[in-house]
């Protein structure tokens, strides 16, 4: 299929002068791009950002997009205990946005990926009706694979960070919530600028047995389900246990329903024997890490202490976090 000329100029432009490493034998140019044999197993993961759906341009800049549609796929090999290796990129653009928005997009993009050691070695520009960036991103297994069906009964529950920013941090940018200041500068960051904890995963990869792992992009209630689900097991989480911002006590107190159901924060959730204490493990993983709860026999999770009347469900966040599915 011909394509107009614009295409091919903005993804020569694009695609000009990308950063390589020596596991790219080929960047892009050619029909496919030609990586170098992995020492092991391979990841291979997915995702897309929508306008519209996923992000709004008056949200953040062009910078601050490209490398949050990297950093959703980063996650995904955190979550899996890898190391990012290489991604290519397809835009379907939209009439309307300038060459310069998609130099300054790139330039986000590369930093991110740069940062996580990542070759971009390929890109595909498409029309459309809406603007979207879709993200093909390949890693390498190091040590254990964190499967979510790793979790067994007896396991402490983890998180890394802290949980709910970043679903106050979108309420904040779209006008539903009031904040200021320093708080609000914390929580709209938390969900424009996530953190992959990419260095938490590896080191999770080094324990053995290998623990359950799922990154948290669709919220701590629904994402502990996917483990639950794949394990075959239950879970007890204490509330009182799951750590909240300075900057999420001062706008939503101790509320922990953001926490609990909001999406976008990118932290780990994971599941492994309770042999050390949270001090301890955050110093391996390099990140604050808290123990939430345990696994337990059954297949559903439940709430301890004052919220048990919400026991087996926690009340869906409407909004946001509905839009995203992602693995
Ligand atoms: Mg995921």
């Amino acid at each position: 299929m011909k394509k107009p000329p614009g295409e091919f100029e903005l993804i020569a432009r694009l695609c000009a002068g990308l950063p390589r490493s020596r596991r790219t034998i080929l960047g892009p140019g050619d029909d496919c791009a030609i990586l170098a044999p992995s020492r092991g197993p391979q990841l291979l993961t997915i995702d897309s950002m929508v306008e519209g759906v996923h992000f709004k341009l008056k949200w953040g800049t062009p910078e601050v997009l490209g490398a949050r549609s990297l950093t959703v796929n980063l996650s995904d090999i955190a979550a899996m205990g890898g190391e990012p290796a290489a991604c290519v990129v397809n835009l379907a653009i939209r009439p309307g946005l300038s060459q310069a928005f998609f130099d300054r997009l790139y330039r986000g993009l590369r930093g991110a990926a740069a940062a996580a050691g990542v070759d971009i070695v390929g890109g595909n520009i498409t029309r459309a009706d809406q603007f979207s960036i879709t993200i093909a991103l390949l890693g390498e297994a190091r040590g254990s694979v964190l499967l979510r069906q790793n979790a067994h009964t007896g396991d402490a529950i983890y998180v890394t960070g802290t949980l709910g920013d970043a679903a106050l941090g979108w309420r904040i940018i779209e006008g539903e919530l009031r904040a200021h200041g320093a708080a609000r500068k914390f929580l709209v960051d938390r969900f424009l600028n996530p953190t992959a904890r990419l260095e938490a995963g590896r080191a999770l990869a080094r324990i053995r047995p290998a623990p359950a792992a799922v990154d948290l992009s669709d919220g701590l209630w629904q994402d502990l389900g996917h483990i639950l689900e794949r394990s075959g097991v239950g879970a007890e989480i204490d509330p009182a246990a799951i750590p909240l911002s300075p900057a999420y006590r001062a706008v939503a107190g101790s509320d922990t329903a953001f926490a609990l159901g909001g999406g976008e924060d990118y932290e780990l959730l994971f599941c492994t024997r309770p042999r050390l204490s949270d001090a301890a493990l955050s110093r391996r993983l390099g990140v604050t890490v808290h123990r939430i709860g345990k696994i337990v026999r059954g297949n559903r999770a439940i709430l301890l202490g004052e919220r048990k009347g919400a026991q087996g469900s926690v009340p869906p966040l409407t909004g946001w976090d509905q839009l995203r599915a992602n693995d």
